[in-house]
């Protein structure tokens, strides 16, 4: 039997029987592990503390053919504070789903374990709106999983400043509006026909939103939320063209996605009905 020890963050568990969980860890150094915590599930025991949703620990745990199992460790960091509302654990759940999504086993992971980290660490305290730590983590994700868009200007013309630019989404450029109806004429031609097509979704970015999403893209990731959305129809454009890039390039949604919309818009009407 070979003993193993490693930090990670529990991600996912799924339960087993009446005692035991199995936990699905996210590590810098092996990408996704799964480790089967016998008793994980009780309410008190040794591997309780360390077998619970979104906890950030020292595993130790043997393995055994091909399972892991725990045998303990010690919590670093469990982010409790992601019970205090809804909104807060529910965006939480969608992180994890996607660092889940966008990581392997066995690949390190060692940038998307920080960037989860530190958006929990964010989203347990709301040290920034909840959008603007959604978005961030979706096109800071976006980029560390290969699809980092090119925001430096308009792909044809070079012109780095443009109110309003085009998100050509699929091809992760801008393009400023009289290069696009430029490259519109020649689709008649034949010219940029597959390329136009190839580039259906091309959602308007003021300026405001191009200069958050090139933040992001760049900032270093302890730094990563620190910036300024004055305008509340900034931040929500922001925070819709992030999760458009980022799903466009998955191919699919998820349900946790949904619910989180779901209780957030609620959360929102209820707000709004207060202050009027
Ligand atoms: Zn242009």
């Amino acid at each position: 039997m070979l003993h193993e020890s490693i930090n990670g963050l529990i991600i996912r568990t799924r339960d087993m029987g009446d005692h035991d969980r199995y936990l699905t860890v996210l590590t810098a150094e092996r990408g996704r592990i799964l480790i089967l915590a016998k008793g994980g599930r009780s309410v008190k025991g040794p591997q309780t503390a360390v077998s619970q949703l979104y906890t950030y620990a020292n595993f130790e745990y043997y393995r055994k053919g091909d399972f892991n199992i725990l045998k303990g460790g010690s919590p670093i960091e469990s982010f409790y504070r992601l019970a205090e509302n809804m909104d807060r654990l529910n965006l939480a759940a969608y992180l994890c789903e996607l660092a889940s999504e966008l990581t392997d086993e066995g690949e390190e992971a060692g940038e998307m374990l920080r960037l989860t980290l530190n958006s929990l660490h964010a989203v347990s305290r709301e040290l920034y709106p909840l959008e603007q730590i959604k978005g961030a983590f979706e096109i800071r994700a976006a980029a560390i999983s290969g699809y980092e868009p090119d925001l430096s200007g308009c792909r044809v013309c070079r012109k780095s400043f443009f109110d309003p630019f085009y998100l050509d989404v699929m091809n992760g450029a801008l393009i400023c509006p009289e290069c696009l109806s430029e490259a519109g004429k020649k689709v008649k031609g034949g010219e940029y026909a597959d390329e136009i097509r190839e580039a259906e979704i091309r959602p308007i970015l003021p300026e405001a939103v191009v200069a958050a999403l090139r933040y992001c893209v760049k900032a270093p990731l302890n730094r990563l939320f620190a910036f300024e959305m004055a305008d509340a129809n900034d931040l929500a454009a922001f925070a819709k063209q992030a999760e458009l890039y980022l799903l466009s390039h998955i191919g699919h949604g998820f349900d946790s996605l949904k619910f989180y919309h779901e209780m957030r818009e609620g959360t929102i009407r209820a707000k709004k009905r207060n202050v009027t």
